[in-house]
């Protein structure tokens, strides 16, 4: 039920991991997937016959859909190098490769790397927001490839990517996961595997809105599981975690956490945005 629910969206986020588990899916999910898809494409179409494409952030017409208009885009925030090498955070100088920032040095996360494409300011809140709740799921091809661009590092070196789980009375309240969709489209431009059933939901956490870190940390504390059927595909290997922002990377820390004591050999961290200091 949770599964299906989350991956409505595409037959492919049910395929197991293993390379050399069948690449098909049982037939009535795979019926039932082929028949929301036409439906959800069907119901675009006619959504941009009545409605003609508009920017998800500013509502201004747009000739093509699934874009922004020229003034959002310009105000998008790419994060760039120079930045720490352990956070994707943008430093103010460039003083060569391997540098970290003071707030890595000083509080090292549990993950190894972590890289976001923007930074969470001007339209992107507007776009995440659009995303997790506006059912904009039109928006996840074009924010994956500004993810799939940060990560280019990550991707060298990993195995799988891992999007992080939702509870499933959230996944039945959204119909989605947010995290899975962008992770889906990370995983076509970078050919990488997506794994949506390594890492689960063990409880249900209160929001961490108006928790301060450790607030955060104790509330995520036990928030994820690997099931012990998915540890074998999990030992040795090096995931990347995904998911749609990273304010204070409680979250992310957790979810690495349990990865890791599960024998994940490292965990990286890709999200599409992030929280970071203004310029
Ligand atoms: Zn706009």
């Amino acid at each position: 039920m949770i599964y299906f629910s989350a991956m409505a969206a595409d037959p492919d986020l049910w395929l197991p991991l293993d390379a050399d588990a069948p690449r098909r899916p049982a037939m009535p999910f795979h019926l039932l997937a082929a028949a929301g898809h036409l439906l959800r494409a069907a119901g675009r179409e006619v959504a941009d016959l009545v409605l003609p494409p508009a920017c998800p952030v500013c509502r201004v017409r747009l000739g093509s859909p699934a874009g922004l208009c020229a003034d959002c885009w310009r105000k998008v925030r790419f994060l760039e190098r120079p930045w720490c090498e352990r956070l994707g955070t943008p430093l103010p100088l460039d003083l060569g490769p391997g540098i970290l920032s003071a707030a890595a040095v000083a509080d090292p996360p549990i993950y190894a790397r972590a890289r976001s494409a923007v930074s969470y300011e001007g339209p992107v809140p507007d776009l995440v927001q659009a995303l997790k709740y506006g059912d904009r799921t039109d928006l996840a091809p074009m924010l994956g490839a500004w993810m799939a661009r940060a990560a280019h590092e990550l991707v060298a070196d990993a195995d799988l990517l891992v999007p992080v789980p939702l509870h499933w009375t959230r996944l039945a309240r959204r119909r989605f996961n947010q995290a899975a969709i962008l992770s889906r489209e990370v995983g076509r431009l970078t050919g990488l595997p997506v794994a949506t059933d390594i890492l689960v939901r063990a409880r249900r956490t209160p929001p961490q809105v108006g928790l301060g870190r450790d607030g955060r940390i104790r509330n995520m504390h036990g928030a994820f599981v690997v099931p012990t059927a998915r540890i074998a595909t999990l030992a040795g290997r090096r995931p990347i975690l995904v998911d749609d922002v990273l304010t204070t990377g409680a979250t992310l820390e957790a979810a690495a956490r349990t990865l890791l004591a599960a024998g994940a050999a490292a965990v990286d961290v890709l999200t599409l945005a992030r929280v970071v200091a203004p310029r």
